[in-house]
């Protein structure tokens, strides 16, 4: 079985991410969306609402599952049998940040990490924004799916 795992923070799940897993879902077996749970960052969403959101947009797609790890991503990996690491990549800034850390995981491990290149329409979309959007009492329908817009 041809697994992968999606790490990230998911504060909260963007369109540009639903567009990365939604194109990986072909290539792939199962799609583990693990949230990374780090004790010294602050969040706008709990878990619990992150959970949800990624759960209420994936209801009806068996092959998507959600996982939420503390730790080495390659750890997770090896835990859960995954073999290889899902990322997207936005822009140059994304390349850099990336290749150090999947050269670093292929160092460590034999988990090969695969990117995909952002589509045109979701490349500007950052949780971030997302977050500074919401802060600001603006509208965020056209950047998150519908479960995050409910909220
Ligand atoms: P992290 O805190 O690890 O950056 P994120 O939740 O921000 O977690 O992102 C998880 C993954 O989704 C990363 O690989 C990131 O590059 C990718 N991603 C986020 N937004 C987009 C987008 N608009 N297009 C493509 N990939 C994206």
């Amino acid at each position: 079985m041809r697994r992968a795992i999606f790490p990230g923070s998911f504060d909260p799940i963007t369109l540009g991410h639903v567009d990365i897993i939604n194109r990986a879902l072909p290539l792939f077996d199962e799609i583990i969306i693990a949230i990374g749970i780090n004790a010294d960052k602050k969040y706008m969403f709990t878990l619990e609402e992150r959970i949800k959101f990624i759960k209420e947009n994936y209801v009806n797609e068996p092959k998507i599952k959600v996982e939420t790890y503390t730790g080495l991503t390659i750890d997770i990996c090896k835990k859960l049998d995954v073999d290889f690491i899902l990322r997207g990549l936005r822009n140059p800034a994304d390349f850099e940040f990336e290749k150090a850390i999947a050269q670093a995981n292929r160092k460590m491990s034999t988990i090969e990490t695969v990117f995909l290149l952002t589509s045109a329409d979701t490349s500007f979309i950052s949780s971030s924004i997302v977050r500074d959007i919401l802060r600001n009492g603006g509208n965020v329908e056209g950047f998150v799916p519908k479960s995050v817009t409910k909220k």
